[in-house]
């Protein structure tokens, strides 16, 4: 049985992402979606919320799980009996990313294979914080976003600017 992993921070899951987990979905027997907590990351949604998001936007995918994790990427395939490490490439930055990555991870496990989908042309633009600042800004990034992830991401970032303005409020008293 082919089991693969496919990590990621996804705060929040875009179509790309979902592109992606709909074709590994259909490469390999079992695809478990990891949200990894990334110390260099400030996330704007919480671990647990990121999972609902996913597990909602994967719902009619049966051989796709959700998990979270943290730690090494290999010790986690090695709990969950993966093979295969799934991954995206959008451009040549993150090609260059995602090789030192490979490299990092097969020396610690030289059994862990690391298998790169190229990003389709439509989504190969979309990262999760361009579409976090456009709808900042107030851009309509709806196609590009899950509907349920869609409406989590601008009432997050409408209470945030709410924040924001009571916090500057504060200051100025
Ligand atoms: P990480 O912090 O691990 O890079 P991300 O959520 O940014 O987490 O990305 C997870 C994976 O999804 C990476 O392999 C990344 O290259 C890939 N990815 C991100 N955006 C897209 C996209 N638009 N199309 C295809 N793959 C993507």
């Amino acid at each position: 049985m082919k089991v693969a992993l496919f990590p990621g921070t996804f705060d929040p899951l875009t179509l790309g992402h979902l592109d992606l987990i709909k074709r590994g979905s259909a490469l390999f027997d079992q695809l478990a979606v990891a949200v990894m907590t990334n110390q260099s990351k400030q996330p704007l949604f919480t671990i647990d919320e990121r999972v609902a998001q996913i597990k909602e936007a994967v719902s009619g995918l049966d051989n796709v799980s959700v998990i979270t994790a943290q730690g090494l990427t290999v010790d986690l395939m090695n709990k969950i009996g993966a093979d295969y490490l799934m991954r995206g490439l959008r451009n040549t930055t993150d090609f260059q990313y995602e090789r030192d990555i490979a490299a990092m991870n097969e020396f610690l496990d030289d059994q862990c294979e690391t298998v790169f989908l190229l990003a389709k042309p439509q989504y190969q633009h979309l990262s999760s914080s361009l579409l976090k600042e456009v709808t900042a800004a107030g851009g309509d990034i709806s196609a590009y976003l899950p509907a349920n992830i869609n409406e989590a991401l601008r009432k997050r970032l409408e209470e945030k600017q709410l924040m924001q303005v009571e916090k500057d409020n504060e200051k100025t008293r």
